[in-house]
Order: structure tokens, then C-alpha cells, then sequence
């Protein structure tokens, strides 16, 4: 079944990228293993997939521990400062840096552990105050402060929005998730200024955050079905 899923996500990438006239392979597809075990993954990378996305640490650590890959791991959940060690060690990039406490500590371990590492810069473009990432309006100077970070490469922004059932309601975020990166482009803030990522849209979404610009879009569900409660980490 996830071999089909991923061929169809492929399909429906791929099209959509024509459609609004982008290259398919500027897209970048980040399936979201959370809450799946260890042999979901290897099902995925025996069709070919091979970058992944966790919310929590641990599950993350223990199932990376079985695997025996070369596949990329993203942290797509929040990062507290005492998960920073581990986090260092399995992760191929963080998405969701949103202060300069957390960068500062990343760095800090990321040195000790004489590693570099591609982040992404979180976003709260809906203002939401249960939601992690930094304000647009405080994202710049987060940005400056991390350009001052050597063993952190910037690399763009990442947005959840608030949930809809209408996936259409997500454009506007999507939208000024843009917009943003180009304007902090032009202040240099990025590793990359020419070529910086944006990484938005999930299962219900991401056709629409193609159109918008994504570079890399998070999807679980419609790769892994639905999650199951009982793989939950306390
Ligand atoms: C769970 C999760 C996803 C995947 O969501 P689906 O709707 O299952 O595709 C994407 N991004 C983040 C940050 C997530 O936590």
C-alpha cells in the first residue's frame, strides 16, 4: 500500500508542478514516518523514498537505531533544549527553528560534535499562540542572530497553518510564507539567498503550496494511512 501511495504522491507532485509551470524536481517530498514503525519505513525506502520526517526525538532515535540507512531524517516537530544532543546526532536537517536560544544551543552541540547542519527557520503565519515558530514580524532579526551561528546553515522556512477543512483556505499562508523569504533574501540572511527553501504543505494541501512556491512538502497520511494513537510518545 505505501509503495502505491508514494507512486500516486509522486504523480500528483509532479503534475502539479507542470501545471504551474515549475520543474517536478525542484520538489523535494519529506514522508512523515511519526507514529509509524520501523518497517513502514523500510517499505518506503524499498520504493525509492528516501527522506523522512519526525515529530518526536526519541521515536525518532530508536527507530533510525534499527534502520540501517543512508535515507535523510528531518525533525518536523518542536525542539526543546534538552533533546538538542541527540537531535545533533540523528538529524540531516531541523525545520523548525524559532528562537535564538534553541540555534545558540544547536550550534553550541553541533560544534562539540564537530557537525554542520541545514536548518529551517519556523513560522507562525497564523498568529496562533498554541503554535510553535517565531512572527513574521521577529523574523528577520532571528535570522540575523543565526547568521552569526557557523555550524548552522540556514537554508529557508517552514510554515504548518491553521487547520481548515478547506485546503483552499491555506493559500494566503502559503502565499506570505513566500513573499517573506524573498524578502529576507534580499537581506542576505540565508545560506543560499539565490535558492532558498520553503517548506509547506502537508496530505491535504500540497498541490496547492506547489503552486505557491514549497520546495518541500510534508506528507504522512497519505503515504502511511491513517495514525494510530497506541505509537504515541508520552
Ligand atoms: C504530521 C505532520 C505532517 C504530515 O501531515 P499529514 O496531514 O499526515 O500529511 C506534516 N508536517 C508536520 C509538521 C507534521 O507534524
Amino acid at each position: 500500500m505505501i509503495k502505491q501511495n508514494l507512486s500516486l504522491i509522486r504523480q500528483r507532485i509532479h503534475r502539479a508542478a507542470l501545471r504551474c509551470g515549475r520543474n517536478p524536481s525542484d520538489i523535494k517530498l519529506v514522508a512523515i514516518s511519526k507514529k509509524f514503525p520501523a518497517s513502514a519505513i523500510i517499505e518506503a525506502l524499498s520504493a525509492g523514498q528516501n527522506i523522512f520526517g519526525e515529530n518526536y526525538i526519541q521515536e525518532a532515535a530508536s527507530k533510525i537505531e534499527t534502520l540501517d540507512t543512508t535515507a535523510s531524517f528531518h525533525l518536523v516537530g518542536h525542539l526543546q533544549s534538552n533533546k538538542v544532543k541527540v537531535a545533533a546526532r540523528i538529524f540531516h536537517m531541523i525545520e523548525t527553528i524559532d528562537s535564538v536560544k534553541i540555534a545558540q544551543s544547536l550550534n553550541k552541540e553541533l560544534d562539540r560534535q564537530d557537525r554542520i547542519m541545514d536548518i529551517l527557520i519556523q513560522v507562525n503565519m497564523g498568529g496562533e499562540s498554541q503554535k510553535s515558530g517565531v512572527s513574521p514580524a521577529n523574523l528577520l532579526e532571528l535570522l540575523q542572530q543565526i547568521k552569526l551561528l557557523p555550524n548552522l546553515r540556514p537554508q529557508g522556512l517552514m510554515t504548518i497553518p491553521p487547520y481548515t477543512e478547506t485546503p483552499e483556505k491555506t493559500r494566503p499562508y502559503f502565499k506570505s510564507l513566500c513573499q517573506l523569504a524573498k524578502e529576507m533574501a534580499q537581506h542576505n540572511v540565508f545560506f543560499n539567498n539565490d535558492k532558498v527553501e520553503l517548506s509547506m504543505g502537508m496530505s491535504d494541501d500540497f498541490e496547492i503550496a506547489i503552486e505557491e512556491g514549497a520546495s518541500i512538502v510534508r506528507i504522512g497520511t497519505a503515504i502511511f494511512g491513517q495514525r494510530h494513537l497506541d505509537l504515541v510518545e508520552p
